[in-house]
């Protein structure tokens, strides 16, 4: 008798496993303390992986298999997966025990450890990304730092993707600056009505109540998350025909004068891929399927798309499994402060964090440029301890795994790998958010400002933070220029920005 466990983000309906019926083999779906705890989830989070996970579970026997569920009620009395393992193999007669390779060192280290007395242990693949597991060192060296855009160029080619022959599809591979506009007025009749889901999930809600299950954020009166890759699928053509012709445009745009304005262009299927519900190469084929049939849609929006999943997901999961365990620790900019109180409330007159909080309180959800240069950027700027940081992410969004969340929390947002993910640190002013999006016009904070109360804290904290790191920013030849505009200040006009820093970081918590 073999038993098989999946895990929740392990719902791949295409895996090798399920492609026929065994009677002597008994799948396993599991909720687990262990894993409701080891950061305080986004109660969304924790709903959407345990429906995803139950329905997956109904599938499964629907289609003749074997499965066995067990609730948080059912394990109670094991605080973990080995706990529980050792618990069914010892009560019922299995002599085989196989698993699918977690994409989480901290599990990965747990299942491999594992031996049972007359049981043999085997680990499978997921079948999942487009580096296989195997080929991640060699591709990721250790001892040079390879760019995202490398890496990218040689995925496109390798997979065939986008390309004309040899050359790249429209003439370049890259259509990054295409991809920065901001939303004007006229351009908010454009931003599409999102796919919805209403998901009853009251019994999950009652489970969790019952077993003191501690979460953050809110849920409305159903859970709006697909839970089936059917689910996910119609998302994933929504998407392609109301979002996608705009999606490379305004990938970096921010605003909060609309009803979608907490999603924009953006696809939310990162909770799909990561689960396994969705494989990224049939997200990346319906892309670039509707760029070919549909004369809307540019090569610089299905680029920008294609782009995030087949370059940026698959490098940061490669710089993750090569540089594991180590990476989890490195703190190279020294950040020690602990997380101010606005991060769980949402309550701060800075109008860009309290927009980006918020809808991440209300989502679990926000976009790829309110993680990155809203909190992350903030987050750096007052130099804030990047475990805490990291535990923010790791908890807050539906989409957050410990393989994707932490080199884009610790690597891109934080720079405490010390440049390993990206060449410089994503710092910027109130200038740049500004640029970007309309938040500074209904802020508190004047985004001209450096000196003074009514000063943005954004643009004192990045002077702060420039001078901090002067030794080890100043080398790198993409920032010098900023020093020199430093320096050419005068000394008083200088030291008042730095004071207003101060108060800024002595105060944090009143921002
Ligand atoms: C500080 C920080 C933390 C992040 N944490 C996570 C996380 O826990 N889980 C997660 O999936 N993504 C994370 N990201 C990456 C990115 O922000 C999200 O993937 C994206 O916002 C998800 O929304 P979407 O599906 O609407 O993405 P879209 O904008 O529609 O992009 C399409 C897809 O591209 C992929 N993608 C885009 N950027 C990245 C990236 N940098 N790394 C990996 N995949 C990417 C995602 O699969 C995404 O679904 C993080 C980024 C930052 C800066
Ligand atoms: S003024 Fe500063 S704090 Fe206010 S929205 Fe703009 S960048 Fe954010």
């Amino acid at each position: 008798m073999n038993l098989r466990l999946i895990l929740g983000d392990q719902l791949n309906p295409a895996h090798p496993w399920f492609q026929s019926t065994h009677a002597d083999v008994t799948y396993l779906l599991a909720e687990v303390r262990s894993e409701t705890d080891y950061v305080s989830h986004h109660v969304q989070k924790v709903c959407a992986i345990f429906r995803s996970m139950e329905r997956f579970a109904d599938w499964l026997e629907g289609a003749g298999h074997r499965v066995r569920y067990l609730t948080l009620d059912d394990t109670a009395a094991h605080a973990d997966f080995p706990s529980l393992i050792r618990h069914l193999l010892e009560t019922d007669p299995f002599d085989s025990f196989d698993y699918q390779r977690p994409d989480e060192y901290r599990l990965l280290s747990q299942f491999r450890a594992l031996e049972f007395p007359g049981v043999t242990v085997t680990e499978h693949d997921t079948h999942h990304f487009l580096v296989p597991f195997e080929e991640l060192a060699k591709t990721f060296p250790v001892d040079r730092n390879l760019r995202m855009e490398t890496f990218y160029r040689r995925m496109r080619k390798q997979h065939d993707i986008l390309m004309d022959g040899n050359e790249p599809a429209g003439g370049q591979w890259n259509f990054d600056v295409a991809n920065r506009s901001k939303l004007k007025a006229a351009d908010l009749d454009q931003i599409p009505v999102p796919q919805a889901f209403s998901t009853d999930v009251a019994d999950i809600l009652q489970r969790l109540q019952r077993h003191d299950v501690r979460t953050i954020g809110s849920i409305g009166q159903a859970l709006d998350w697909p839970t089936t890759p059917a689910e996910a699928r119609e998302q994933l053509v929504h998407f392609c025909e109301s979002a996608l012709p705009a999606f490379g445009t305004f990938q970096d745009a921010m605003t909060d004068q609309h009803d979608q304005a907490w999603l924009l262009f953006h696809s939310r299927l990162s909770f799909a891929m990561n689960i396994k519900m969705l494989h990224p190469r049939e997200v990346i084929d319906a892309a670039i399927h509707a760029y070919q049939s549909r004369p809307d849609i540019s090569i610089e929006q299905v680029e920008g798309f294609v782009r995030q999943i087949l370059g940026w997901r698959e490098f940061i999961r490669g710089i993750y499994w090569t540089r594991m365990p180590d990476y989890q620790s490195l703190n190279a900019l020294a950040a020690d402060r602990p997380l101010p109180d606005f991060y769980w409330t949402g309550e701060t007159r800075m109008n860009c964090m309290r927009q980006a909080i918020s809808q991440s309180l209300e989502r679990a959800y926000a976009h790829h440029i309110q993680r990155l240069m809203i909190t992350g950027n903030f987050a750096m700027l007052a130099g804030l301890d990047p475990d805490a940081v990291d535990a923010w992410y790791l908890g807050i969004y539906a989409d957050a795994f410990e393989w994707v969340e932490l080199p884009n929390t610790r690597g891109m947002s934080q720079f405490a790998d010390g440049g390993i993910v990206g060449s410089k640190a994503y710092a910027a002013s109130a200038n740049y958010i500004n640029k970007q999006s309309d938040y500074c016009r209904s802020c508190d904070y004047m985004a001209a400002g450096k000196t003074g109360q009514d000063a943005c804290p954004f643009n004192s904290l990045y002077w702060d933070f420039m001078i901090r790191h002067r030794e080890s920013m100043e080398r790198n030849p993409r920032i010098g220029m900023v020093y020199r505009n430093w320096d050419r200040q005068d000394a008083e006009s200088r030291d008042l920005i730095l004071q207003r820093a101060a108060w800024c970081l002595a105060h944090i918590n009143e921002l």
